[in-house]
């Protein structure tokens, strides 16, 4: 059922609803959410992200597969991470914490200290020392967090958060919070009410692996409520310099392009092993220059600008094409918005940029090839 449709049911904006009337996640799916009457809602109005058709990825693909993207780039502080802090954040000021903590690569402190402040308490985040994208740090700090760079990376700042939190009234928003992953998987019920069913493979990066957890819990959900008739192969798709699940050990030092899956030791590897095997589904590495392939073509080719991790979803899908099944509806999850990291998109690209020209038309019309 579309969207307009959940909203609809819910009596939400009548016979003339439109996507204005969207409530938030919390209020479009309330009843399959650990939710009362007395939790204050901390929304900004996140979900209700587009499923983009993938013209020219489909036909990479070919034999009629038709791919989608999940852009999850289009939430208020620009990632998934949204769904979850939506949840966590009402969460912890229904039991009346005035602060929360996280380590982060970056979109879950944004998340974090954008909710947290929307909600009266002080947020902390943790990152590694010069591994954020700007875009990121640049949120943490205009939302009004209180940021600390550390020495040492993403598996380093969780242990000291975890610690914190253990030791002193404060709650922590991390994944292993288990109202994050009740919060994202409202975007497999999106999925599904956008497709009137599951789609056939799930393509999605995997960092801590939360995400891939809380889709397969939604799918499963929205199975048993009879919403739809089949559940998707579950793709996830690590970076190759920072992939544990793939290679079955942690990774010391984790190393890649893709910021926000740099992870070397997921919180949620065992939920994740699960998934894959529950779902008859399959993780797989893709190089840092397989991520800037389909992060480059998504932008040029399909209009789509995500940040480096999200591509990974679309490289995975390109390097198992011919695993496709003919026909199959495939949906890849773009995590992050691109705005996130201007620098790797700058870096990396194939267009042309004239500069120094004279401020002249004749110059201007030269280098356009007039
Ligand atoms: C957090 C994040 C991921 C990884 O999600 P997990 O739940 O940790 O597997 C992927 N892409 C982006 C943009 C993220 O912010």
């Amino acid at each position: 059922m579309p969207l307009i449709q959940t909203l609809r049911q819910l009596g939400l904006g009548g016979a003339r609803a439109t996507m204005q009337d969207w409530p938030g996640l919390i209020e479009a799916y309330r009843r399959w959410l650990p939710v009362s009457q007395s939790t204050p809602v901390i929304s900004l109005r996140e979900g209700a992200t587009p499923l983009i058709p993938a013209p020219v990825i489909s036909e990479r693909i070919g034999k009629g597969v038709r791919v989608y993207l999940k852009y999850d780039g289009l939430n208020p502080t620009g990632s998934f991470k949204d769904r979850g802090m939506t949840m966590a954040i009402s969460k912890a000021k229904e039991a009346g914490s005035e602060a929360v903590i996280c380590a982060s690569t970056g979109n879950t402190s944004a998340a974090a200290a954008a909710y947290a402040r929307r909600g009266g308490m002080r947020a902390f985040v943790l990152i590694p020392d010069g591994y954020v994208a700007q875009g990121k740090l640049a949120q943490a700090l205009l939302y009004g967090a209180e940021v600390i760079a550390i020495k040492g990376n993403f598996d380093r700042a969780l242990a000291i958060v975890r610690d914190v939190a253990d030791r002193y009234p404060i709650t922590l928003v991390n994944s292993v919070n288990p109202y994050r992953l009740q919060g994202q998987k409202t975007a497999a019920f999106e999925v599904v009410d956008a497709l009137s069913d599951a789609p056939d493979w799930l393509c999605i990066p995997v960092g801590n692996a939360g995400n891939i957890t809380a889709y397969w819990m939604g799918f499963n959900e929205y199975r048993q409520a009879g919403h739809c008739r089949k559940l998707p192969r579950m793709m996830g798709f690590q970076a190759a310099g920072s992939a544990p699940l793939v290679l079955g050990h942690t990774v010391e030092q984790p190393d890649t392009i893709a910021t926000a899956i740099r992870i070397g030791n997921p919180v949620n590897r065992d939920n994740a092993l699960k998934v894959e095997r529950e779902s008859n589904g399959g993780f797989m590495a893709v190089t840092d220059a397989e991520i800037i392939d389909a992060y480059k073509l998504l932008g040029s080719q399909e209009g789509v600008f995500c940040e480096p991790a999200s591509a990974a979803s679309v490289a995975g899908l390109l390097k198992r094409r011919d695993e496709v099944p003919a026909g199959a509806t495939v949906v890849c999850v773009l995590t992050g918005n691109g705005l996130k990291d201007p620098a790797t998109a700058i870096e990396h690209n194939d267009s042309k940029f004239h500069t120094g020209l004279e401020a002249d038309t004749d110059a201007v019309a030269a280098v356009m090839g007039f």
